[in-house]
């Protein structure tokens, strides 16, 4: 059993603030991703986590007790730094082993554990082999092994596939997902790739500059996101965004783009803010010759069953995924028809 609860956490760097007033909850056997470019304060949250770095203001409740002042030894928290520290001197089981000989456990039990944790991870043929000869998978899979041996409540993982090449981070990635569905341990990862975030992530929260800027399923951050900054970092390609000024009316049911009327989800309240910004997938976008928001066709871009096909307007550039068998053609002269109902509506920053 493991739920994680953030409360009002805060971390400052002699004034400078790396986490803001984060508030969070990691249900027990949850794969909670932490997502968000470089510098946003993924790796901070994580270790005020798991108890090594002090919040300077907040807490930290691990199933409900409070652990904010406690020591990363009275956590009970794996913290995988980096999935390739393993010691180049010991075979594989003397490297599995190690985190609980140290603590002076009975070797018989040394060895059931490491030799189920092999078995888990499907390493149990490489047990006596020397670490040094393996392949960067399997140093990967012995240095999961380390972790799991300990059977701790919650797992840290802070970009543990940052330093493979692409296809053996798919690979790896797919052994994670299917590792925590054996464990069902609690597990918080932390990556800057959306990628992996959304295949990975029962739960993601997608960070910025410190702040939480949401977080829900990858489903809720991809077809709905709270701020421009999510609806731009996730998908590939972004959210379109186009600027519009005349605000929202309560109960009518579409904004004017230029000379367009845009169909959008009717607004509960009324917003008088000038500036803001209608959001819309790609896929939610499709060519349409009645359609009075006009551009030209930029570029296409060939993906085997879809394609993505940019069109310049007067009010940015829009891009549509469409079938592979759209015939379009480059300065071809379109309307573009949005889906009202996958509509976000943003506050202009
Ligand atoms: P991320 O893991 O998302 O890349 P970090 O949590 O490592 O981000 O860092 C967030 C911000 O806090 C960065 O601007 C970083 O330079 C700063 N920071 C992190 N640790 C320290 C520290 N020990 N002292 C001063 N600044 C720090
Ligand atoms: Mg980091």
């Amino acid at each position: 059993m493991a739920e994680i609860r953030v409360e009002h956490l805060h971390k400052a760097f002699h004034g400078f603030v790396a986490v803001q007033n984060s508030n969070f909850v990691i249900e027990d056997r949850t794969f909670f991703v932490m997502l968000g470019p470089s510098g946003c304060g993924k790796t901070t949250t994580l270790r005020m986590i798991a108890g090594l770095e002090l919040p300077t203001s907040g807490r930290i409740l691990l199933d409900g007790a409070d652990v904010t002042f406690k020591r990363a030894s009275e956590r009970d928290i794996a913290f995988v730094f980096q999935l390739f520290a393993l010691y180049p001197h010991m075979n594989v089981r003397r490297n599995i082993g190690f985190p609980l000989v140290s603590t002076g456990m009975k070797r018989a039990e040394v060895k059931a554990r490491v030799e189920e944790a092999a078995r888990i991870l499907r390493i149990t043929d490489l047990l006596d082999r020397p670490v040094s000869g393996l392949s960067s998978g399997d140093r990967q899979r012995v240095a999961l092994g380390r972790a799991i041996v300990r059977r701790p409540m919650a797992f840290m993982m802070d970009e543990p596939l940052g330093a493979l090449d692409s296809e053996m981070r798919d690979v790896m990635c797919g052994e994670l997902r299917g590792l925590h569905d054996r464990l069902k341990a609690t597990t918080v990862y932390v990556t800057h790739d959306q990628t992996e975030a959304m295949s990975l992530g029962d739960k993601i929260a997608v960070m910025s500059h410190g702040v939480i800027e949401q977080w829900g399923t990858p489903r809720e951050v991809y077809d709905r996101p709270a701020s421009v900054f999510v609806a731009d970092f996730i998908g590939s390609p972004p959210m379109n965004l186009l600027t519009f000024h005349d605000g929202l009316q309560p109960g009518r049911g579409s904004v004017r783009v230029g000379e367009a009327d845009i169909g959008i989800p009717a607004p509960r309240e009324a917003v008088t803010k000038r500036d803001l910004i209608l959001g819309v997938r790609p896929e939610h976008v499709r060519l349409s010759d009645a359609a009075r928001l006009r551009g030209e066709v930029f570029g296409t871009e060939y993906l085997g069953t879809t394609q993505i096909v940019t069109v310049t307007t007067p009010h940015g550039v829009t891009r549509a995924r469409l079938a592979a068998n759209v015939k379009v053609s480059i300065g071809e002269a379109v309307g573009l028809e949005f889906r009202p109902d996958r509509i976000s509506v943003f506050d202009a920053a």
